[in-house]
């Protein structure tokens, strides 16, 4: 069988036990043992999350959980501020857009991120902001946004602060309770390693207080309904109950592992990947000072078509990367290193990539990027990670 390598940032590769866990017979949601792993899975997810908050479970791909964040707390022409420094920084203005809700957008050069002073500015100037949405890590740069610090500024204020985290929690560091956010979105093909189709949302007190008061038209995502079902440990519709199951393999895995250990292991996998990039003579697209462990985004060279690396990657070699999105269609490829990721995939990765750009005619010494990477890797010791 031809290799099927995945360093894509969502979905992930599914470690053997968690694909077992997949495969087990149905259960039924409203019995004891699903209760007994939807029980588990708040545990674990509030473990993640580093939360004590409410989280809920619904049935969606991660764009689901963006949907129900802005339809329960924002209400028809109330402000929020958004960040367009990516296609998923610029998901959550259409979001708003779609519920008639004003964004005031805060337009970031693709590759660097958001200043949080803007958003103190923005929020100086006008009290009646009801949302910031910002994004723990854009996918389509490679970015990590400073959250600590954008939360220190939007906790003074009566609006509430909204992450995007479906790429970068589990992968990079997120406080939720420390740094004081007030909703977090995550998604379940990312860092947790298990097919699409949950999503996850976690709100506070304060967001609460919005959720209540929202005018917005919603129904499945309506999310007083899973509060209420929640408390009883049950869910207002039919949960993904196959995936819901497997989570807990995955969280799991999480909790056996240690959230600073797996930080670190992915740190070293950026690492060696953006080491690799360089030594190859290519240039990284996130700026140094915001670059994310989450995946790495390597500009190309003008004259190196990057469908044409990704497509040779796949179809010849069975190795799946990313492309760049929107106007970096083309001009970058992006490779992840979150989930089930080790060194030698990021090294089979890297070697594949080397024989595609030689085919495609741009000059390199055979081997540079794999070199490099192996150096990268073994800097410090970090702790095993199973
Ligand atoms: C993947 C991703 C999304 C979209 O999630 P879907 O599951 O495709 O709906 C949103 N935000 C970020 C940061 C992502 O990486």
């Amino acid at each position: 069988m031809k290799r099927n390598l995945l360093l894509t940032p969502g979905p992930t590769q599914i470690p053997p036990e968690i694909c077992a866990a997949l495969g087990r017979p149905i259960i039924h949601h409203r019995t004891p043992q699903f209760q007994s792993n939807l029980r588990e899975a708040i545990k674990g997810l509030r473990y993640v999350l580093q939360t004590e908050k409410e989280v809920y479970l619904l049935a969606s791909s991660g764009t689901g959980g963006m949907e129900a964040a802005v339809a329960n707390l924002l209400s028809a022409g109330d402000r929020a501020i958004t960040v367009d420094g990516g296609k998923f920084g610029a998901r959550w203005a259409e979001l708003c857009d779609a519920y008639g809700a004003e964004p005031e957008v805060i337009n970031v050069e693709w590759g660097k991120a958001v200043e949080p002073g803007q958003i103190k500015s923005l929020l100086d100037a006008d009290r009646d902001i009801k949302a910031v949405f910002v994004t723990l890590c854009e996918t389509s740069t490679g970015v990590t946004s400073d959250i600590k610090t954008i939360a220190d500024i939007v906790k003074t204020t009566e609006a509430v602060l909204v992450v995007d985290g479906i790429s970068g929690v589990g992968v990079t560091d997120f406080q939720m309770d420390n740094w004081g956010v007030d909703v977090v979105v995550c998604g379940s093909h990312k860092g947790f390693m298990l097919p699409p189709g949950l999503s996850f949302i976690s709100a506070n007190e304060k967001a609460f207080g919005l959720i209540e008061r929202s005018t917005s038209p919603r129904y499945y995502f309506d999310l007083r309904k899973y509060k209420a079902a929640f408390a009883k440990i049950d869910t207002p519709f039919t949960p993904a109950t196959g995936i819901i199951v497997a989570l807990n393999e995955s969280l799991r895995r999480f909790r056996e592992n240690g959230l600073e250990n797996l930080f670190a292991r992915y740190a070293r996998l950026a690492r060696g990947t953006r080491a690799a990039a360089r030594a190859l003579g290519l240039t990284l697209l996130a700026d140094e000072s915001c670059i994310s462990n989450v995946l790495t985004a390597i500009n190309l060279p003008e004259d190196v078509d990057g469908g044409a690396v990704v497509k040779m990657m796949r179809d010849a070699h069975g190795i799946s990367i990313a492309g760049g999105q929107a106007h970096l269609k083309g001009k970058i490829i992006r490779i992840a290193h979150m989930g089930c990721v080790d060194e030698y995939d990021i090294l089979t990765g890297i070697a594949c990539l080397e024989k595609v750009l030689y085919e495609l005619g741009y000059s390199f010494t055979w081997g540079a990027g794999l070199s490099a990477a192996q150096e990268a890797f073994n800097i410090d010791e970090v702790p095993s990670v199973v």
